[in-house]
């Protein structure tokens, strides 16, 4: 078997598909994105695909090594998620051409069922009581929330006590069997998280998610050392050697993204390395559905996969959301806050071909807001 040809489409509300095609008639489905940077990711595919067209398809590991070493230039996100998104797509491929899911060709599954959350609230979150427990009434068992908006470096007592009296109304109306899993997002400096963990602890929350940006990765064992709440990190990490050092400071999930941190391979090998340090595997996915359909495949075949993210109705999907693009819906029908265990081959997704080529007429030109502060200065997204 032998590639033919790499087409990627952007498609609404901020995603690129991407699709390989072979002479044997197989072909396999990706999504290669950087939020944002649809255009540019897209453009490092069709760049790679000079290599890959005449290549055989199930050579999944040689095919990672060149495109994430052979370059020279390697790593960050755009190079990270143009090989995921291509990873996928031949791991799609795989689990066709021996007509099994990926997650057996890891190993067979682990588990029956995955459990997921839900997203609450946008970046200004209020009102997230009411949300939180209308979520539990559709079955979930835990839902994840940003922890503030524009952040000041070092911020008002008013900031962080707000955040724990929201946190404090969501554990009052859903009881204390719900999961709260409050993002910072990057907003906080060191100072402002050690300073606002301690008041979210009588909570007793899920995890604290991203209390620092990813440049300052090399203080995140402060931070776990400073709280008992669970730290979870990693959106913004690309391969096993930018996770090396933080799973080993104290966090208790790490989060790669399947479409961020070089695709199913990769994050395979992260969950593995992270399972050495008694460390959970919860993958980033507010993206689409074949990110999704990835991630679960991971899931389903590590025994330390924690809890999946998934994007239905959150506030990124305008125009069009988790859904749309697929031929049978019912793969991702979530149930007392689990999804079952997918049983069809490759990634068990049909998608939806020609809604895709509709919505790729139209594409988008997403791009990530940008925050201020009341003095004008630029403030952490
Ligand atoms: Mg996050």
């Amino acid at each position: 078997m032998k590639i033919t040809r790499l087409t990627t489409y952007l498609v609404a509300p901020r995603w690129c598909f991407l699709r390989i095609d072979t002479d044997e008639g197989i072909t396999g489905w990706g999504e290669p994105i950087v939020e944002g940077r649809a255009h540019t990711v897209a453009t490092a595919v069709d760049e790679m695909a000079d290599y890959l067209v005449g290549q055989d398809p199930l050579r999944i590991e040689e095919h990672w090594q060149v495109l994430s070493k052979g370059g020279f230039y390697r790593g960050g996100p755009v190079l990270s998620s143009a090989v995921a998104g291509i990873d996928q797509a031949l791991w799609d491929i795989a689990g066709k051409a021996f007509d099994v899911p990926v997650y057996q060709l890891l190993g067979g599954h682990v588990r029956d069922r995955m459990r997921i959350y839900g997203w609450i609230g946008g970046d200004r979150p209020d009102a997230v009581a009411e949300a939180a427990k209308k979520m539990q009434d559709q079955g979930l068992t835990a839902i994840k929330m940003n922890g503030g908006g524009e952040m000041r470096r070092v911020d008002t007592a008013g900031q962080s006590i707000a955040l724990a009296e929201r946190v404090a109304a969501i554990r009052e109306a859903c009881g204390p069997d719900f999961d709260i899993a409050i993002d910072f997002h990057g907003r906080f400096t060191v100072a402002m998280a050690r300073r606002t963990l301690p008041l979210l602890e009588p909570y007793l929350p899920f995890f604290v998610e991203e209390p620092l940006v990813p440049e300052m990765s090399d203080h995140i064992g402060e931070i776990c050392a400073s709280t008992s709440i669970p730290i979870a990190t990693g959106e913004r990490l690309f391969s096993r050697w930018d996770f090396k050092n933080v799973v080993g400071a104290g966090i208790a999930i790490a989060q790669p993204d399947l479409s961020h941190a070089g695709g199913i391979s990769e994050v395979r090998r992260i969950a593995s390395m992270a399972e050495t340090y008694d460390v959970a595997l919860a993958p980033h996915c507010p993206l689409g559905p074949i990110a999704l359909a990835a991630s679960l495949q991971v899931d389903f075949a590590s025994p330390n996969a924690l809890i999946q993210e998934q994007s239905l109705g959150i506030h990124y999907n305008q125009g069009s959301d988790l859904l749309d693009y697929l031929v049978d819906t019912s793969v991702f029908g979530f149930a007392d806050g689990y999804v079952a265990r997918p049983t069809g081959p490759g990634l068990g997704i049909e998608v939806d071909e020609k809604e895709v080529a509709r919505a790729a007429e139209v594409g988008h030109r997403w791009r990530t807001p940008t925050f201020r502060r009341d003095d004008g200065s630029l403030a952490e997204w």
